[in-house]
């Protein structure tokens, strides 16, 4: 590609409204263009970066067995009312009315949809398992849409589904989507970490995030350089958002859950959805019952309840030494005083209205228990509070704290979506049952700008050179020298039919200009034709990620680049 014919309206200044250095040095590299709040246009530079991400995703996705549909961005409004989450969503879902009056959204995400698809064409176990996924827009009206691309309201995500017959079968897409996540990142040229995240929200068994490691991400991770461990310490903040202020409080009432244990099973019983359920867990320390009450179930849990408890080790009480020690079942702690039990609450349940109080225990649950009108709180702890040196809930080593970016996330959903909205197969012995399915998000558009936060420097991008726009930039520095010209062209079509994207800078600008263009845009490797050549025939190759430069012959060169 000649600069001259190309389109890259590079910016000297950093653009005010740019907070953080990837919205920056996109804006000045001439790859995207602000349209509207968190709304943005890419430029061929960006473009070109955006589908070497895509393509690796695709790739990834297509070796893993995953097959590529198209989805669509605007959606029926019917299909979110069928998983309630018409009325759940908040603000984020873009709702609007066709000239019908029919309801439609933009679609956030597109587990109805999928769901929807799915279940008027598979019927039979035999076809299963299934992995679908797009590589797509997504609409998210986001409250604070900011850092260009990392938190836009219009971007790209590819999203895949996965279906299977059992939770067994569901095991196996999962960790197979989370090993092809690995790959892909990994071929992004990225640092990144596999966390643990929170499942209380959306009420799922099992959760990842992908974290791109950088000073700027908006997650904190505690990670335990000793065993590995990692989990996002984001749950508590994203609980909050499930509070439901505007519902009235209702009468508190003891309700009997005869099958009910696990999460889902009480919740689909009662009909409300997981994250209004609260968990009681009884713990004894120095013969002192106490009882937590907890939302979601993350193991980061532990370590602010040992900090809340001042205990080191951490036992659940068995139901009988329960009994004994308050003379009421597990579970009951909470909306009813029991005499001698402390109780110790998550923060995140301020705010939360008729939630319900349980411990995994049939039979042992409160609906529309509300606080502070139905029980005192001795102390709080707050799960965000978890701090450099608190130790790993795996192996008691000091955990330490990073920041990182979260550019993928997987996630098994269960039968939460197929029993709302009916969709079913026949298995082997042709009973009807619910797919058991499974999501995973790859942010592709931030992904871009988490490459940039993670490779820069004062200059400009570096980017990884399986997403760079470009492998190479040849900078022929005297354009109006015809031997400096024809050379150039010459290596521009010898480095081309070698299979590399060019870029050949042959712009009637100074040197200062191009070095500086080029290093602002990042591409990997910089050839320089210039006075060195006319005196002694050889080039300059400059590494942007090292700074390194070579003089080496045409014939060298090309092997370098091979
Ligand atoms: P976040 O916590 O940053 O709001 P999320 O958990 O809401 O993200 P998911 O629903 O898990 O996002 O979506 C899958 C992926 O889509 C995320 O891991 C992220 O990479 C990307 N993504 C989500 N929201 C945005 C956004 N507003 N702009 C760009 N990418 C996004
Ligand atoms: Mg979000
Ligand atoms: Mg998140
Ligand atoms: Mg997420």
């Amino acid at each position: 590609m000649r600069l001259s014919r190309y389109f890259i309206p590079t910016l000297r200044e950093d653009p005010a409204e740019a907070e953080v250095i990837s919205h920056k040095l996109l804006l000045r590299a001439g790859m995207i263009r602000r349209v509207a709040s968190g709304i943005y246009t890419f430029l061929p530079l960006g473009l070109r970066v955006l589908r070497k991400v895509e393509n690796i995703v695709r790739e990834e996705m297509n070796r893993a067995g995953a097959l590529e549909v198209l989805l669509p961005l605007v959606q029926p409004g019917e299909l979110w009312q069928e998983t309630g989450r018409w009325d759940k969503f908040g603000k984020e879902l873009l709702r609007f009315k066709d000239r019908k009056e029919h309801d439609f959204c933009l679609g956030p995400t597109h587990e109805e949809v999928i769901t929807d698809l799915v279940r008027g064409e598979v019927r039979s176990y035999r076809q299963l398992p299934l992995i679908l996924y797009q590589i797509a827009t997504k609409f998210r009206d986001e409250i604070r849409p900011r850092f260009g691309l990392m938190r836009g309201r219009e971007f790209i995500m590819k999203d895949a589904y996965s279906f299977d017959a059992d939770e067994k079968g569901l095991d196996k897409s999962y960790w197979l989507m989370y090993e092809a996540y690995e790959r892909t990142f990994k071929r992004c040229g990225l640092k990144f970490r596999a966390v643990l995240a929170d499942t209380g929200a959306i009420g799922g068994s099992e959760s990842h995030e992908f974290m791109v490691l950088a000073d700027t991400g908006e997650d904190v991770i505690a990670t335990c350089p000793a065993c590995g461990y990692a989990a996002n310490l984001e749950m508590a903040e994203a609980k909050r958002e499930f509070s439901y202020p505007d519902e009235p409080e209702k009468p508190l009432e003891k309700v009997a859950t005869p099958e009910a244990k696990r999460v889902e099973e009480v919740t689909a019983f009662l009909g409300v959805p997981p994250e209004k359920l609260v968990k009681t867990l009884i713990y004894v320390v120095d013969g002192q019952p106490h009882a937590v009450l907890i939302r979601g179930d993350h193991e980061l849990n532990e370590i602010k309840l040992r900090k809340a408890l001042g205990a080191e080790e951490l036992e659940m009480a068995d139901p009988e030494t329960v009994e004994k020690l308050t003379g009421a079942p597990v579970g009951f702690a909470g909306p009813v005083r029991i005499s001698g039990v402390k109780i110790i609450a998550d923060k995140a349940i301020w705010g939360l209205k008729n939630f319900i109080v349980g411990a995994n225990e049939a039979d042992a649950h409160y609906v529309n228990v509300n606080y502070p009108r139905d029980f005192e709180i001795e102390a709080f702890f707050d799960l965000r509070n978890v701090t450099e040196g608190d130790l790993c809930p795996k192996c008691g080593k000091p955990l330490e704290l990073v920041r990182g970016i979260e550019v993928g996330h997987v996630f098994k959903l269960g039968t939460k979506y197929s029993e709302a909205m009916g969709a079913t197969f026949l298995d082997a012995e042709g009973k009807e049952r619910p797919f058991v399915m499974g999501c995973y998000g790859i942010g592709v558009s931030r992904t871009m700008a988490a490459a940039i936060e993670q490779n820069h420097d004062e200059n400009g991008i570096i980017w990884p050179i399986s997403i760079a726009p470009f492998q190479v930039i040849l900078l022929t520095l005297n354009p109006k020298s015809t031997t400096l010209m024809e050379f150039s062209e010459k290596l521009y079509k010898e480095l081309e039919a070698q299979g590399l994207e060019v870029l050949w800078d042959e712009r009637d600008e100074r040197p200062g200009v191009k070095f500086k263009d080029a290093d602002l845009i990042g591409i990997p490797y910089q050839l320089v034709i210039g006075k060195t050549f006319e005196k002694e025939g050889k080039l300059e190759i400059k590494e942007r990620a090292t700074g390194e430069k070579r003089l080496l012959s045409e014939e060298e060169a090309l092997n370098f680049l091979k």
